[in-house]
């Protein structure tokens, strides 16, 4: 039903698959043998045996990755590439304007040419932001070890993959096995998209967790791998709410859009910590003693449940910009609010459903979302819809000036817009309907194997209207593409609470403070501090902004004492009724300064409240559909 407009756009993609497609001659897959021993000196070599024909043969390495929105592809990690074919060496060229594109000549009388390359992973590979391999661990992103034929469908070449791993080391991967022998592992024929969909984790010490009971389909397993045994060591609770997880998902979906699924959890600090999503499996990093640790288990509480939404959200159901035919052809980010938006919103509200998170770490969470939002200066010049389409820009950028140029805030604040759309639907149906309602029309239909049904705009509020009749279209638009200084506080204030702020640490900031080693102090003095006393962001509007202080400077003393986060703590607290302002000494770029910081509002911390007299719709949406 709601897949006849996307295949209206499928067609019209089609002439220029048509056009550019060399793949036909591919009768014969591509053979890859990736040599994965060198890993704990990050570096992986592969080879290729390509099927070709005599004449000229561009070549490319994917540039565009999924899950990444952007041209993303690890190109300057490509080295030692040599290309032959019937022995004699094959002499390229970069394309002088396309840097992951390259030329050869085929010789006469040669059905395929044989390919040679590395790939570095000590920057930051596919996905992540760090190196995709440790000692103990390695992570292999497909994408970073082929080459394909330009304008070829991803859909239409096919691999004949293997990998050798580091001696005993174990592995998973949602690819199917079709042998395995000593250290060398066959997968069956693939095509690209599923070769690079299925990524391969491996490590020394490893453990396989069934998340699905015995005689149960599709199954569910989460494949570990960490830097040490002891890390491996999940309790019976946290089982529990992982195989609750795979249960309520059912339930929320009504379908399942893959053969299996396969978490692909690595637990290490020595690699890039990221999330990737996959239709049959998920590829996450995250810190080492997450099962060990309850303050990191809070932290990561969320994770998972995220990218395990994305195979329904993003993958089965994939914005129309973002179903691209290969990793060559643009990405338009324009839906990333949905993608990214929706996914942090139910992501995290199954974490509670499945009891990864309680409904007071949720809340917690959410204030910590509201009140950054709210303090977001950029708010004023660029809307949620231009963070999207600036997704290639604003990756991976630091914190400096970042409440002023804002960053991926398609994901948080796509979060509030879709608890906006859930309080709504529940409010105009008098409690008969829900997002989850929504979410078996626009995720469900039939359960199998992967496939993609690429969805508009348009789309998805005719499946809202469906669910709850309402002027969804402007709502949306006005959220997404409008311009407001505040925050949408609406979701969270129809679900029965208010945003508040007091001396009370928030706990969920204070244990990513703990983390990521920095102290947040955006909602009074305007300012965040890393554990050096560099001030990391200045909030444009904010009394320190207003006193002149911005984003590198490095805090030395406060009320001239030196610098420490409870003792700007302690000055913060004698502020309320006292007329003396907050002086700080300041280092900048080797020059002191004093600044004169006047505040008069104490500690704030961000949390939710009650709203007297209103129903606790929040609590309600937070609940389990299963037991
Ligand atoms: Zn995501």
């Amino acid at each position: 039903m709601h897949s006849l407009r996307s295949s209206g756009l499928r067609i019209l993609f089609l002439p220029i698959f048509l056009v550019l497609s060399q793949s036909s001659v591919l009768a014969q897959a591509i053979r890859l043998a990736v040599d994965l021993t060198d890993a704990p000196r990050n570096v992986y070599h592969a080879r290729l045996h390509i099927p070709a024909k005599a004449g000229e043969l561009a070549l490319v390495f994917p540039k565009w990755i999924p899950g990444n929105h952007r041209p993303s592809g690890p190109i300057a990690g490509l080295t030692g590439l040599h290309m032959e074919a019937g022995g004699q060496a094959l002499a390229w060229e970069r394309d002088a304007v396309e840097s992951y594109t390259f030329h050869v000549k085929v010789p006469a009388g040669v059905d395929a040419i044989d390919v040679a390359l590395d790939a570095i992973t000590s920057d930051a590979s596919a996905g992540a932001g760090g190196p995709a391999a440790s000692s103990n661990v390695l992570d292999l992103n497909w994408n970073a070890v082929v080459l394909y034929p330009q304008g070829a469908r991803s859909d239409d070449v096919e691999f004949q993959p293997s990998v050798t791993l580091p001696s005993g080391w174990k592995f998973g991967t949602a690819l199917p096995v079709s042998r395995a022998s000593g250290d060398t592992v066959e997968f069956s024929r693939v095509s690209l998209t599923m070769l690079v969909d299925s990524p391969l984790i491996a490590g020394v010490h490893y453990k396989r967790i069934e998340l699905t009971k015995p005689g149960e389909t599709p199954i569910h397993v989460m494949d570990l791998v960490a830097e040490s045994d002891s890390d491996l060591a999940m309790k019976p609770e946290g089982l529990a709410a992982y195989q609750k997880l795979v249960a309520e998902t059912g339930a929320l979906f009504g379908a399942r859009h893959y053969r299996q699924y396969h978490f692909l959890l690595t637990l290490s600090d020595q690699v890039g910590g990221h999330g990737v999503e996959h239709h049959e499996s998920n590829d996450s990093v995250a810190s080492e003693r997450m099962l060990l640790d309850p303050s990191l288990g809070m932290i990561f509480g969320g994770l998972l449940p995220h990218e395990f939404v994305h195979s329904w959200n993003g993958k089965y159901r994939r914005p129309s910009g973002l179903a691209t035919p290969n990793y060559q052809e643009p990405m338009i980010g324009d839906l990333l609010w949905v993608y990214e938006g929706l996914t942090e919103y139910l992501g995290n509200m199954l974490a509670v459903r499945s009891g990864l998170w309680t409904p007071e770490q949720y809340r917690e969470a959410l204030a910590g979302t509201a009140a950054s939002l709210d303090h977001r200066s950029g708010r004023t010049w660029r809307s949620v819809e231009d963070t999207a389409r600036s997704v290639q820009m604003l990756r991976l950028l630091g914190p400096q000036w970042q409440n002023w140029r804002r960053g991926l805030d398609y994901y948080p604040e796509g979060e509030l817009i879709w608890l906006e759309v859930d309080a709504i639907i529940r409010q105009k149906s008098h409690d008969q309907r829900s997002i989850d309602d929504f979410c078996r029309r626009f995720h469900g239909g039939e359960s199998g194997a992967p496939k993609v049904v690429p969805y508009s705009f348009e789309d998805l509020v005719r499946t809202l209207n469906e669910v709850a009749p309402y002027d969804w279209a402007s709502l949306l638009r006005e959220r997404v593409a409008g311009i407001s200084t505040h925050a949408p506080m609406g979701g969270i204030e129809r679900g029965g609470w208010k945003l508040v702020y007091d001396e009370k640490p928030n706990q969920f900031t204070q244990a990513i403070e703990k983390l990521v080693k920095f102290a947040d102090f955006s909602y009074s003095m305007g300012f965040t501090v890393s554990q050096d006393g560099k001030l990391q962001d200045v909030i444009v509007g904010s009394p320190a902004h207003g006193a002149g202080l911005g984003p590198g400077m490095r805090l030395v003393a406060v009320n001239g004492r030196k610098y420490s986060p409870p003792v700007l703590r302690a000055a913060l607290k004698t502020t309320p009724g006292s007329a003396q302002p907050i002086e700080l000494l300041v280092e900048n770029a080797q020059f002191f300064k004093t600044y004169s910081v006047p505040y008069r509002d104490g500690v704030r911390n961000p949390h939710l409240q009650r709203i007297p007299g209103q129903p606790d719709v929040l609590g309600d949406i937070l609940k389990p559909l299963t037991h």
